[in-house]
């Protein structure tokens, strides 16, 4: 071991107290086990009950999105949401190469096809400005919106991601997109509790979506959302999620090939208590962010990564970002680390890199390539912090 990995664990060891402590894990409250109680006792516990409707409203009021349409994941709300931007099989999606492969696989289940970004050092998400450069390279204007120009395929969304949490300067991105007439659809999966000024995440674009994974800060064992400020988008989410159903009290009529996508009753019940404690879950991620980057700060070849400005991020999972001549370090300081029972881990793979992705169209990845090999996740969940 080097004195420096060995550091790092010991580092860490300070902030989170002894014992297995893993990356992310949610907190279950009594009150989470009562209204799940309630829900199983109400006997609605699947496709029709009062809890979706709660559970949408309640991120109504919190995001300050018009519209929310919970669905059963994050991945299948994302590509709901992007059907729903009018992206048709053969266009092109763009999407940051630094994501969790859901990203692309949204894009690709709607059979569009990924085209691949770069991030900025400042966001860790998509580059507006690097963005707007390479449009102006490789895109030609027509009036079915953008095309590659090497492909000859429509350019018909962009998907930027709010990565671990920290939001993407979407005023920026926003211009971008609008010279080039590119509907936006952000995903907001790590973001619920991050804004841009006072604006959250997932309400800047067209639509926006979030995750309820067991690894998100808030959890309804598996789903997800839309939020959106369009009603003809609203209404589409849920009219296709929902097997495209025609509402009626008997008959079966469906008007297209739908999804059965909907979030179940007692997902959504765990989910809207889950979200009272949001707020809570946030002041705690953002107190441990402090305690780590004091405990790390008088180390100089590795910094923790800090909000972007002009933003409040929920710190999803905190970041440690190795100098570049400390690159190497990283897998020794991984493999210390799970030894000791910290279960720390490493940034994604790059999509562009993944089998399934690897000659679909790039743009110039230098950031998304520099920085990947130098990323930690290091253990975030709220309960870290005790009060
Ligand atoms: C978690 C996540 C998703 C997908 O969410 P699921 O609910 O697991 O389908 C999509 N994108 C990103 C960036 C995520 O972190």
């Amino acid at each position: 071991m080097t004195n420096m990995a060995g550091q790092v664990v010991s580092t860490l060891r300070r902030v989170i107290g002894p014992g297995r402590v893993g990356l992310h894990e949610p907190i279950i409250s009594d009150h989470d086990r009562e209204v799940v109680d309630e829900c199983l006792r109400s006997g609605y516990v699947s496709s029709v009950g009062e809890w979706v409707g709660k559970f949408e409203d309640a991120l109504r009021g919190y995001t300050g999105a018009d519209f929310a349409v919970a669905m059963s994941s994050g991945t299948s709300a994302l590509e709901i949401a992007i059907k729903a931007a009018g992206v048709q099989p053969g266009d092109e999606v763009l999407v940051p190469s630094l994501s969790f492969v859901a990203t692309a696989n949204a894009v690709s289940h709607t059979a569009a096809i990924p085209h691949f970004v770069d991030i900025s050092p400042d966001t860790l998400g998509l580059d507006a400005d690097a963005l707007g450069e390479y449009l102006d390279r490789v895109a030609d204007e027509r009036e079915s919106g953008p095309i590659n120009k090497a492909t000859g395929r429509r350019i018909a969304a962009v998907i930027p991601m709010h990565c671990f949490g920290h939001p993407v300067e979407m005023e920026k991105l926003l211009l971008v997109a609008r010279k080039w007439g590119i509907p936006v659809v952000e995903d907001a999966a790590e973001s619920l509790g991050s804004f841009r000024g006072t604006q959250h995440t997932g309400t800047f674009g067209l639509a926006g979506v979030f995750s309820f994974n067991g690894n998100k800060i808030v959890t309804t064992g598996g789903g997800g959302a839309v939020v959106t400020n369009d009603e003809t988008v609203a209404a589409y989410a849920r009219h296709i999620s929902t097997t495209a159903k025609i509402a009626h009290p008997w008959e079966f009529d469906h008007d297209q090939v739908g999804h059965n996508y909907r979030m179940p009753n007692l997902n959504a019940a765990l989910g809207w208590s889950q979200l009272q404690e949001l707020d809570n879950s946030v002041k705690k991620k953002r107190i441990l962010a402090q305690r780590y980057r004091d405990a790390f700060s008088n180390f100089d070849n590795l910094a923790v990564f800090d909000e972007p400005h002009g933003a409040r991020s929920n710190y999803w999972l905190n970041t440690l970002i190795l100098d570049e001549q400390s690159a190497d370090l990283r897998d020794e300081i991984l493999s210390i680390a799970h030894d000791s029972g910290i279960y720390l881990r490493p940034a994604w793979r790059l999509l562009h890199q993944l089998r399934p992705y690897e000659n679909h169209p790039r743009a110039p990845l230098e950031v998304s390539e520099r920085l990947q090999r130098r990323i930690l996740n290091l253990p975030s969940s709220a309960f870290l912090v005790v009060e």
